[in-house]
């Protein structure tokens, strides 16, 4: 961070405008309360996040947002910026989605005695929707329009299964691919943030053969001793301590009973790294000790048959050190005195980091725990220096991003604020 990305922030935290946003953030800390526990009570269990994405839509619109829609990946997307929209972008999100199922508990309750509230996804992620619509909201009462076209997106797939799909569609698909020049990702609370993308590769190996009576077909390949027998060869694989990379098998099934010869055996494996490389590399030994114990047996004569199929995707990155997101963010939390702490993590920010795009994941203030449990909560408490830090992050990143994407378009961007 040089003295000019300092001095670049306090003459951006001086303005009239900002004031005004602070402000509105100073005065709406009820409404944005009002806001969480009507996110909550909306149901977004993984693949299920169209009713609270409609909400989105809704809210955008009523704000004053421009093209507000719902994507094809089911993203709610809103744009604020320049009146010629055709440069660069800077990705604003929080995804929707939470780990419970269909019919998990969703009515929030209130502490009595302090201002927590507990209700599954409260923290994770509806304090990060909160703060997208918080930040929203006071821009467009403090009347600033951003050099550069802030894209809000309430996206869908981060957790689980749900495989970074709403970033992958934004990223790889969507209309706005090759205008994305960095991107926030709202995440939980707390100040911590994601600058190094952790990657992991998710597989699921299944075994097929044709089954029988344990006597009277004894000899007819097993899949459960099978997948074992490769199961034991990937336990033993050499994966580098450095940077560290792991393997789990997380789920095991198959068989009916203990006098059948099981027809299928199914293993889950996942694979961590914070290196694309290694992550890759473990996934071909991982392929390597399928070939060398299960191939061999899987001839026409055995009916033996083995699929590996890849059902998690999550790709590896970092956000460099010299980067300028990375110099602003560190200007601005000198500003506002706060220490900036930078995390390795899964997030909604791997996506952007593996096409090396500016990105990076962050909290959004207050307390939280529990996370991914039914006994989640969170607290709003100290919630507004952190999206003080957000706004003025967003607003000298969006004054940065046209020089970002410069070989992407030539727009010269009106004056910022
Ligand atoms: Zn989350």
């Amino acid at each position: 961070m040089s003295a000019s990305d300092h001095q670049r922030i306090t003459s951006l935290a001086s303005q009239t405008a900002v004031h005004r946003a602070f402000h509105w953030l100073h005065l709406h800390q009820p409404q944005l309360r009002r806001w969480l526990l009507e996110i909550v009570r909306i149901p977004a269990p993984p693949f299920g996040e169209q009713p609270r994405a409609l909400w989105f839509l809704e809210r955008f619109r009523s704000l004053g947002l421009a093209n507000v829609h719902l994507d094809d990946a089911g993203n709610a997307l809103a744009e604020l910026g320049p009146e010629e929209a055709s440069g660069p972008v800077l990705l604003l999100s929080a995804h929707l989605d939470t780990v419970f199922p269909p019919g998990s508990p969703s009515e929030p309750i209130e502490s009595t005695e302090s201002t927590r509230i507990y209700a599954p996804g409260v923290c994770d992620n509806a304090a990060g929707l909160t703060a997208l619509l918080g930040i929203a909201a006071a821009l467009l009462h403090a009347r600033i329009r951003p050099a550069a076209t802030i894209l809000f997106a309430a996206n869908v797939g981060e957790e689980g299964e749900g495989d970074l799909r709403g970033m992958r569609h934004l990223f790889e698909r969507g209309p706005y691919r090759d205008r994305i020049a960095s991107a926030i990702a709202l995440e939980g609370s707390g100040t911590a943030v994601v600058t190094q993308a952790l990657g992991s590769l998710r597989f699921r190996i299944t075994v097929t053969g044709p089954g029988g009576h344990s006597w009277s077909d004894a000899g007819v390949p097993n899949p459960i001793l099978m997948l074992s027998r490769a199961l034991t060869a990937i336990a033993d694989l050499p994966l580098p301590p450095s940077p560290l990379t792991t393997l789990n098998a997380g789920h095991i099934s198959g068989g009916t009973s203990v006098n059948s010869i099981p027809s299928s055996a199914i293993a889950l494996i996942e694979l961590r790294s914070s290196r694309p490389t290694s992550l890759h590399d473990a996934a071909l030994q991982v392929r390597r000790a399928l070939e060398d114990t299960i191939t061999p047996f899987v001839t026409p004569a055995s009916g033996l048959s083995l699929e590996l199929e890849t059902i998690g995707d999550r790709p590896a990155g970092a956000l460099p050190l010299d980067s300028a997101l990375l110099h602003t963010l560190r200007a601005v939390d000198r500003h506002l005195h706060l220490a900036t702490e930078l995390r390795l993590g899964s997030t909604d920010a791997n996506l952007p980091l593996a096409l090396d795009i500016p990105a990076l994941a962050i909290g959004t203030g207050g307390l939280g725990g529990g996370i991914h449990t039914l006994d989640e909560w969170y607290d709003p408490i100290g919630r507004e220096t952190a999206l003080r830090r957000l706004l003025l992050l967003l607003l000298a990143s969006a004054q940065i991003a046209p020089q970002l994407a410069a070989e992407a378009s030539s727009t010269n961007a009106p004056d910022p604020v």
